[in-house]
């Protein structure tokens, strides 16, 4: 990070700068999930954020990917942002004194993050297919497929049954 120097000079160091926040972010991700899945108390829920560890896993796998594509080392970047979501979730979940209320908590919490990664995605395909990358923006398209379903799906945990245990 240039503290002296400006070092993104173009679109393509820009494209690289906001892979390696994701790249930040995705792993911050991996180590605050296992945290959530163990305080999840309806099962629907444990279940859900358990498989989305392990897309998680591949997600990071592929961004790593896209950095091999552009022929640059895999390196995350702070995402204060995504450090911010997390504090907060933590935060609030520890807050949380009945077991219904915490499951409403963490879906709360885990929307947040799917949102931040969706809105991230989006962009980072943006920019690929500008810079006429589509073998990157396919690699993203993918991790943006699974946070969109994995955020549909955390709607339908809340709706269905979730936060009626917690009312
Ligand atoms: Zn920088
Ligand atoms: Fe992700
Ligand atoms: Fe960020
Ligand atoms: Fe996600």
């Amino acid at each position: 990070m240039g503290i002296f120097t400006k070092d993104i000079h173009n679109m393509n160091d820009l494209f690289v700068h906001t892979l390696s926040d994701m790249y930040y972010a995705e792993n911050q991700i991996l180590k605050a999930l296992p945290d959530m899945i163990e305080k999840a108390n309806d099962n629907a829920l444990k279940n859900g954020l358990e498989n989305h560890l392990a897309e998680t896993k591949n997600q990071v796998k592929r961004i790593e990917q896209v950095f091999k594509l552009h022929g640059v080392d895999a390196a995350g970047v702070d995402c204060p942002a995504i450090d911010g979501i997390l504090e907060e979730a933590d935060d609030v979940v520890g807050e949380v004194e009945q077991q219904g209320v915490l499951d409403a908590a963490l879906i709360a919490a885990a929307q947040a993050v799917e949102h931040y990664e969706i809105a991230r995605y989006g962009t980072l395909i943006a920019w690929a297919k500008l810079l006429g990358r589509n073998d990157c923006a396919s690699l993203l398209q993918q991790n943006l497929k699974e946070e969109k379903a994995a955020d549909a799906k955390l709607t339908q945990l809340a709706e269905s049954h979730v936060n009626r245990m917690a009312a």
